[in-house]
């Protein structure tokens, strides 16, 4: 398929890096880059783009694709290679049982890729072993949902943001990682005023835009919020008709907040903030009917990250403020997909189209797919599934699209857990990652950006397409085509026989309102029948969209309707607040993780640009100014940071945005970038029990002086 000629008319596409999906116009440039810009009539960023967004055309370059399949190295036909993946798959199921072979799957993948790999392995393989790394990203936020509203649903949408009166940012920095959700907001605080309080450990660059910001402890978010459920509560804030009507648990809610955050002054005591401070918000969030409150990472990268999201969803449906414009609690992913990923079941805790394993739900899968080995219950999680490697029950392992080898937590013990197994498949764009460094593999050349044809949900439940503008290099094939044809070689032919992408969205769409139609949250039956053509040149589309809809549906639950068997939402009784691992003498101080403003994930793709490289070019880690005269470091300084679990060299950043006692270190770089080692190994393992997400925000850490060499 030749490249799109520069004069043919811009691509609609999708930016491929954060949830915040904007749409992009893109332009080969008859020299393997392209021109982009942002799409004017994309509805989440209405033709802007932010500084990775717009230098998307400086990415493209060829030079370090992998381009072929190759088995251990030696260069292989995609049909030997996919012989192989179907044998290593059909052995150790032969010896070990079905169970024995997972998927470790990705939010850069398209949602039809999600879909097949979904499909074969809990229909056809009869294996529940399927995560993703947004098991790392926003899980909690997914389990929060569930335990709420019956289901994992936004409830609101972007015009939210513009149509708010108060915006709550909780563990974001939306500023550097949501930049075109920032600019929104920065816009609704410049035409109505709209109020911006932001809550997080660290002062980043949006703490220093808001109008007040709450450096909290690490881990108290969830205290912070039960006591501003216990003010509202006490000063007749509640919305009654709406409780009463909509909701179930309120009081044990209310009891255990109370419990944990009786007062004010327990409350900022706790959290460590200024009593005048938590009174101002607490008094800005009573008094301000449009509120929104956005939560990213910071919530959901914690071993209480689900009890975090469900203390801050408790204040919305106490104030009945959900499903209205201007109102509601938001979960902003961080990946482009990871919605999308959750849509078609690509976590280990669903099945398929939102569904779980209730006995119909898996009649009903198993019906529509005629599988015959549909699973009947969840499967590993990603930490719990990279423990299983290493202990040697898995066996075959098919890791798509992402770098576990750097971004799980405690790292170095994953990539020597792949050594365990006897079948590694790694569908990867970029050669020399460390995961591909970490062992032998059979490696299948995957599409990349330009490349890729399919469909991503952004944040707001939006669907839009990912067009293909350039021609695959080398044998890179579809994801999606890579795993049908190992259905087909594994004797499912008729069930993995797509001719083309829109094929597998019509399927997954007629999934989403097989039966029961209208009684799940997750339908997109409106879009089962779409032609080729349609898709091909279909606009965002937000879900639910059932059948005859002529619409999605921007918001829900403003009159309830929830997913639960009484369509009523549940307030949560949230655990007291307590990190996972202590400090001590030999690892005094708290590690957190995160991103900078112009990368993204390893640098694959943005450590190409020198524009977004300028920015910050080196690992670096952040540390409050008397954090550092007490360990003897400056500015600029190389500092050797250690965990119980690993260490890495990075080079000292002094900030008083770094709260005291609180380091701060960027995940991007990693042993296949630079020699300073993998922030992710140094991140503990403990998780969220109701998620499963890991905490990354806060590990026991130690600094020192390290010197030059
Ligand atoms: Fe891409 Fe996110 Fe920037 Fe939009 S805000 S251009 S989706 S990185």
């Amino acid at each position: 398929v030749p490249d799109l000629a520069p004069e043919a008319p811009p691509v609609r596409t999708t930016c491929p890096y954060c949830g915040v999906g904007c749409g992009v116009l893109a332009r080969p440039d008859g020299e393997g880059g392209a021109r982009v810009e942002g799409d004017p009539d994309h509805p989440a960023n209405f033709g802007r783009l932010c500084s990775k967004g717009s230098a998307l055309g400086e990415t493209l370059s060829l030079g370090d694709r992998v381009l072929h399949p190759s088995i251990d190295g030696a260069r292989a036909t995609w049909d030997a290679a996919l012989d192989a993946v179907a044998t290593g798959f059909r052995r150790a199921a032969a010896a070990h049982g079905p169970e024995s072979v997972a998927f470790y799957l990705s939010g850069q993948l398209l949602t039809e890729d999600y879909y097949v790999a979904n499909k074969l392995a809990k229909g056809f393989l009869g294996t529940p072993h399927v995560d993703t790394n947004s098991r790392l990203c926003m899980s909690s936020s997914v389990a929060a949902h569930r335990r709420a509203f019956g289901s994992d649903t936004v409830p609101g949408c972007y015009e939210d943001l513009d149509g708010a009166d108060l915006l709550v940012l909780v563990g974001s920095n939306t500023a550097w990682c949501h930049p075109i959700l920032f600019r929104r907001m920065l816009d609704a605080r410049a035409k109505r005023g709209t109020r911006i309080v932001t809550i997080d450990p660290r002062r980043t660059q949006t703490g220093e835009e808001s109008d007040l910001f709450l450096g909290l402890k690490p881990g108290t978010d969830s205290t912070l919020f039960s006591g501003l459920l216990v003010h509202l509560a006490d000063h007749g804030a509640l919305d009654t008709r709406y409780v009463a009507d909509h909701t179930a648990g309120y009081d044990l809610a209310l009891e255990r907040a109370r419990r944990i955050a009786p007062s004010l002054a327990a409350t900022a005591d706790a959290t460590g903030l200024a009593e005048d401070d938590v009174a101002r918000f607490f008094e800005l969030f009573r008094t301000t009917e449009r509120a929104v409150t956005c939560y990213s990472q910071g919530v959901n990268q914690s071993a209480q990250g689900t009890d975090k999201a469900n203390a801050i969803i408790n204040c919305h449906l106490a104030t009945g403020r959900i499903g209205r414009p201007g109102m509601g609690p938001f979960s902003l992913t961080g990946q482009p997909n990871a919605m999308g990923g959750r849509e078609v079941g690509g976590l280990a805790n669903m099945l398929a189209a939102h569904m779980h394993f209730l006995p119909e739900e898996v009649d009903l899968v198993r019906r529509f797919w005629g599988a015959p080995n549909i699973i009947t219950g969840e499967g590993m999680k990603a930490v719990s599934l990279f423990e299983a490697i290493e202990r040697g029950k898995i066996r075959a392992l098919w890791i798509m699209g992402t770098n576990p080898a750097v971004s799980m937590p405690r790292a170095d013990r994953v990539r020597a857990a792949l050594s365990r197994l006897d079948t590694l498949v790694i569908s990867e764009a970029i050669a020399g990652t460390d995961t591909l460094r970490a062992r032998n593999a059979i490696v299948l050349p995957a599409l990349a950006w330009g490349e890729k044809d399919g469909t991503v949900t952004n944040s707001e439940r939006r669907i839009s397409r990912q067009r293909r503008f350039l021609a695959p290099p080398g044998e890179a094939r579809a994801d999606w085509w890579a795993l049908a044809q190992v259905g087909q070689r594994l004797g499912f032919a008729k069930s993995f026989a797509w001719p083309n992408a829109a094929a597998v969205f019509r399927e997954h769409a007629a999934l989403s309102g097989f039966e029961n139609a209208g009684t799940r949250d997750f339908d997109l039956s409106g879009v089962a029948e779409i032609t080729d053509a349609a898709y091909d040149s279909t606009a965002p589309i937000q879900w639910p969209l059932p059948r005859k809809a002529k619409s999605g549906q921007a918001r829900l639950f403003a009159e309830g309707g929830f997913f639960t068997r009484d369509r009523r939402a549940r307030f949560v009784a949230v655990q007291a607040p307590k990190l996972a691992d202590a400090t001590s003498a030999a690892f005094p101080l708290r590690l957190n993780t995160g991103r900078v403003r112009d990368h993204w994930h390893t640098l694959t793709r943005t450590g190409k640009s020198p524009r977004l490289s300028a920015h910050r070019a080196v690992p670096f880690c952040e540390i409050h100014p008397d954090d550092a005269a007490a360990h003897g470091l400056a500015e600029g300084d190389l500092a050797r940071v250690r965990t119980p679990y690993g260490a890495a060299v990075l080079e000292v950043v002094v900030t008083p945005g770094a709260q005291k006692g609180l380091l701060f270190a960027p995940m991007h770089w990693s042993e296949a970038n630079t020699s300073s080692g993998r922030v992710g190994a140094l991140a503990q393992g403990a998780v969220d029990p109701v998620s499963g997400q890991p905490e990354l925000k806060a590990t026991p850490a130690a600094i020192a002086p390290e010197p030059y060499r």
